[in-house]
């Protein structure tokens, strides 16, 4: 170890010098501060003993010196002084020394100072060294990764144009010739497995793109209200299928023009509600949009999406958003998927800036929740126009969904309409509303009450104000 020794006092200093010689230090002996000073900037040193008291720049200024320019370097420094009072040695230590001895120097102490010294010296390198191991070991870990990253986002491109072909072909063999039921069969299998590697593949291409951060995130004007639909439409044939009802809840306050990348919150959006559907055997799917927070440019929104599902046990809560997790691999048999769609729109929502989170109950159904923020888009809006002839007049809300009239309320309110709600045709027929809210313009009714067997409705539209 290289020892720096700086005393005015040639004695003292030669005897220091000579009793670290023969510890088997390489020792620097200096006569000033400013002489020590140009040493320690030409090499560094382990270990510092150096005279509180000295001619020119003093021993103090010498150790503030040193620690502002240690850059990490591993340095005991111990300073000698005659000045014994309790504030005297506080400010050596205040001024960054790590220990002192007063004069006259007991020369054991200083040996016990350097046994101390070399333990502390020795503890700091290697936790130098570990972390120099630990930054090479994460900086080749993300190379690799990047590496495969980058790999399976080539490989899932090059894959895609191949099976593109296949879907193609088999949609052309299925939908312009003519196929007996046993070809028609085998002909479907092919469409549904090619369906679901494109799916695979363009999840996996997905992830791989937004890991090497590919995937670019614009910010272009677009409808949110729009957006939001779009999503819904693309599950809304599986919640058909399963006679589950999917409800928009768009707040009214929201704007609906702003800047943002729609193609990506549309995929998110969809990635939930398909989830949700996937997910729920009855019942219904709600998507609210709401604003939680709002600056001059910008709207802080809230999209959650709840169903009335399976549901998660909470201590998957988190893993679910990492990539190739399922809430349990029997789950994988029953309902298919890859364990890539959250992981992908947690991605995506981190990179617009916003989060994404889940609540749930199992049994009881799932909340998925992501908040967003958004620019305004500013464009002349005349709302007068939009509505235009509409506000005064008076509708009836006839359904048995308290959910859905709660959101044609929303709307109606937002019209600046008045509306009355009722959950079924009879009761509709005998509250006889023309007396208390006026004569209505409009009567919204839920399509699934005009059967051919309930002819009521018909006696409802021949009142003779509406
Ligand atoms: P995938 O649905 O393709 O398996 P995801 O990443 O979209 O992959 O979802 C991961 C897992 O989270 C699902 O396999 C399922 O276990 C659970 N999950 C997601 N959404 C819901 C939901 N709405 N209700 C219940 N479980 C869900």
């Amino acid at each position: 170890m290289d020892v720096l020794v700086i005393d005015d006092d040639p004695l003292v200093l030669a005897l220091l010098a000579e009793f670290l010689e023969q510890l088997h230090f390489r020792v620097t002996a200096c006569g000033s501060a400013e002489q020590a000073w140009q040493c320690y900037e030409r090499t560094p040193y382990h270990f510092v003993i150096a005279d509180l008291v000295l001619p020119g720049m003093g021993g103090l200024e010498l150790v503030e010196k040193i620690r502002q320019h240690q850059r990490g370097n591993a340095c005991y420094i111990l300073v000698v002084t005659v000045r014994n009072t309790a504030d005297d040695l506080q400010a050596v230590l205040d001024a960054g020394a790590d220990d002192y001895l007063t004069k006259p120097i007991d020369i054991h102490l200083v040996k016990i100072r350097l046994a101390v010294a070399r333990q502390q010296i020795g503890q700091m390198l290697q936790r130098k060294q570990a972390e120099q191991e630990l930054l090479e070991a994460k900086r080749v870990a993300e190379v690799a990764n990047r590496t495969k990253s980058e790999f399976l986002a080539t490989v899932t491109h090059e894959l895609r144009t191949p099976l593109n072909a296949i879907v193609g072909s088999n949609d052309l063999l299925m939908y312009t010739t003519k196929l007996d039921d046993e070809q028609s069969r085998y002909s479907q299998s092919i469409h549904d497995a090619v369906n679901s590697l494109l799916h695979l593949l363009n999840d996996i291409m997905d992830y791989s793109r937004l890991d090497i951060g590919k995937l670019n995130i614009v910010s272009i004007p677009f409808d949110l209200e729009l957006c939001v639909q779009e999503a819904v439409d693309l599950c809304i044939i599986d919640a058909e299928k399963k006679n589950l009802e999917l409800l928009v809840d768009y707040d009214t306050h929201l704007h609906t023009r702003y800047l943002g990348d729609p193609q990506r919150i549309r995929q998110a959006i969809a990635n939930l509600v398909c989830n949700a559907v996937k997910f729920t055997h009855q019942g219904q799917i709600l998507i609210r949009i709401e604003q939680y927070a709002h600056e001059e440019k910008t709207e802080y929104i809230r999209v959650s999406v709840s169903d009335s599902g399976i549901g998660i046990p909470e201590d998957q809560f988190e893993h679910i958003f990492d990539k190739f997790t399922q809430v349990d691999n029997s789950l994988k048999r029953e309902y298919g998927g890859t364990g890539l769609g959250l992981a992908i729109t947690r991605k995506i929502i981190q990179a617009m800036g916003g989060d994404i989170w889940v609540e749930s109950v199992i049994d009881r159904g799932s909340c998925f929740t992501f908040s967003l923020p958004l620019f305004k888009e500013y464009v002349a809006h005349d709302k007068s126009a939009l509505l235009h002839g509409l506000q005064g007049l008076s509708v009836l809300v006839i359904d048995g969904n308290p959910v859905r009239c709660n959101i044609i309320g929303h709307y109606l309110m937002a019209f600046e309409m008045n509306f009355h709600t009722e959950n079924s045709l009879d009761e509709a027929l005998d509250h006889g509303h023309a007396d208390s809210i006026g004569p209505y313009s409009f009567i919204l009714i839920d399509e699934d009450m005009l059967s051919a067997e309930s002819m009521q409705w018909q006696e409802l539209f021949a009142h003779p104000t509406i």
